[in-house]
């Protein structure tokens, strides 16, 4: 199995023109873009619409937000932390992180916050670029890391508006409404809405479910780390690295195989596992409500030991006749049903095909990207743009996704994207992009190997564009870490 990325090559000081690069979004993959570019040398600005770091762990606050991927794979290969509690970490421990290696290593000091970029427009071999603060820059260089899932999907429930209660999206979480003693509604069974049942149904007088489609889910117990073991990881980052080997394997050597072939083994045992713990649901006819129609990681796999625990309380309660209406008083289902509430959770997932967007992006020869994007966001290994040179995606259309660690994810694909810098600044060239041809060719290749993928056996899901077609990366993980070893400049249109 290939290996994770370390902290890449070796880095170069940036010694050619003196450069400067605009990143967009202070979340997880900015702040590394802003290290990496510090690291040889580079004057780069971040922009960020929020008044913080820390991307979807500022945004997400809604109570029992973890991270479902192991805590220790999920941090930057040159900032590990000895000191994380469990297994899986808690969403405010993972922002505390993000925030602690943006100061530490100056970030936070270079971030432009309050400040969304409204217009990128390349003219004259660079970037212009404008902001809603009123600031005008001009960047040799953007790295767009904005991120996935940031905008929010409220679906257009009649009557809505009319709710005399509390509402709000799970990414918009409204921290002045009273949840203990409240009757709560969620609507949603994706991740979001499991760790929401798993926090609330002990807080609430009664919880109210809204399932339209039932959810595989793969059971996972948060083992607390001891004092001692921190102590080991502390003295001994050797230790703690092999320990990441090992849950880095686990999860690529099972599911990483598992997702891209619906054939295989390894999915038939993920299959197994989530089946046994259906069946730990002990009401026969809750089981059988909770019981999915697709198969197992077609959806993204919920990772949960507490969820059917949740469900199965007293005053808990899944609803599956699908939602008819929104009343003033709560939720009117299609079998004529109201359910009184005082708050009601849309955790509702994302629209995630925007990206960079609502950002008008000007490449070269006046291209805008939403024409270019117009069928579906697509990027060459995810990064780049034909004709929108010197401008990178990280975690852009068709990055890996899923139960994966996207830090490491993005570690990838910076070293990547690093090494096409390097060739500007030792002067090999002023501009870099990849060619129509490299696009089409990948492009091509993904969409044939989506059709062995779990992704394509009948399910809906976020995964899937508007053709059908799994949005993600449909290669193996050994082959994202092969490509994005090094550029292929016979891949690039370079000046
Ligand atoms: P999601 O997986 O997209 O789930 C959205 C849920 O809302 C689905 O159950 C969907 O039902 C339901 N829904 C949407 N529109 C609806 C409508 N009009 N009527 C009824 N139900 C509707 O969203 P999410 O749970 O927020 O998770 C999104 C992604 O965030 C995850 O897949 C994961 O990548 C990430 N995440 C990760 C973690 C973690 O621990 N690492 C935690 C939370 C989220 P259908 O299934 O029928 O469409």
């Amino acid at each position: 199995m290939a290996e994770p990325a370390q902290n890449g090559p070796a880095s170069e000081r940036c010694e050619g023109p003196s450069l400067r690069v605009a990143v967009i979004g202070a979340g997880m993959a900015g702040i590394l873009a802003a290290i990496k570019l510090q690291d040889r040398g580079i004057e780069c600005d971040v922009f960020e619409k929020g008044d913080g770091v820390g991307g979807t762990w500022r945004e997400n606050t809604y109570p029992g937000l973890a991270c479902d991927v192991a805590a220790h794979w999920y941090t930057y290969s040159f900032a590990r932390n000895p000191e994380w509690d469990s297994l899986m970490a808690a969403g405010e421990d993972i922002r505390a992180y993000f925030e602690r290696v943006a100061n530490d290593f100056g970030v936070t000091q270079r971030t432009r916050f309050a400040s969304e970029v409204t217009e990128l427009h390349y003219r004259d071999g660079g970037w212009d670029l404008e902001c809603t603060t009123g600031y005008q820059g001009r960047y040799d260089f953007v790295i767009a890391a904005t991120g996935v899932l940031h905008h929010p999907n409220i679906p257009r429930f009649d009557g809505l508006e009319t709710f005399e209660g509390a509402v709000f999206h799970s990414a918009r979480w409204n921290h002045d409404v009273e949840l203990n003693g409240k009757r709560i509604g969620v609507i949603g069974t994706g991740s979001t809405a499991a760790q929401l049942a798993t926090a609330l149904v002990p807080r609430a007088e009664r919880f109210d479910l809204f399932q339209r489609t039932a959810q595989w889910v793969l059971p996972r117990d948060n083992v607390p780390y001891t004092e001692e073991e921190k102590a080991r990881f502390r003295k001994d980052p050797e230790a703690l690295e092999a320990l990441i080997r090992e849950l880095r394997a686990k999860t690529l050597e099972g599911f990483a195989t598992a997702v891209i072939d619906a054939d295989s083994p390894e999915l038939a045992a993920i299959e197994q596992i989530c089946r046994e713990n259906l069946d730990t649901v002990k009401d026969p006819d809750l089981r059988h409500r909770l019981t999915p129609d697709y198969r197992v990681a077609c959806k993204r796999l919920v990772i949960s030991s507490t969820f059917y625990d949740a469900i199965q309380q007293p005053n808990a309660n899944l609803v599956t006749s699908p939602i008819q209406r929104i009343e003033p008083a709560g939720v009117r289902t299609a079998d004529g049903v109201l359910h009184d509430l005082d708050v009601l959770v849309l955790a509702t997932g994302f629209l995630v095909d925007r990206f960079i967007r609502p950002t008008r992006v000007i490449g070269r020869h006046g291209t805008d990207l939403d024409d270019v994007w117009a069928e579906g966001p697509l990027a060459y290994l995810s990064m780049s743009v034909p004709d929108f040179p010197n401008f990178f995606l990280l975690n852009g259309p068709n990055s890996p996704v899923g139960n994966f660690s996207l830090v490491e994810v993005a570690q990838h694909q910076i070293e990547y994207i690093m090494q096409l810098v390097d060739g500007i600044c030792r002067g090999d060239y002023s501009e870099v992009s990849a060619t129509p041809g490299a696009l089409r060719r990948f492009e091509t290749e993904r969409r044939e190997a989506a059709r062995k993928t779990v992704w394509v056996t009948g399910c809906d899901s976020w995964y899937l564009d508007k053709d059908g077609v799994p949005a993600s990366w449909t290669f193996s993980y050994d082959r994202f870490v092969d490509e994005t070893a090094a550029p292929r400049m016979e891949d690039f249109e370079t000046q």
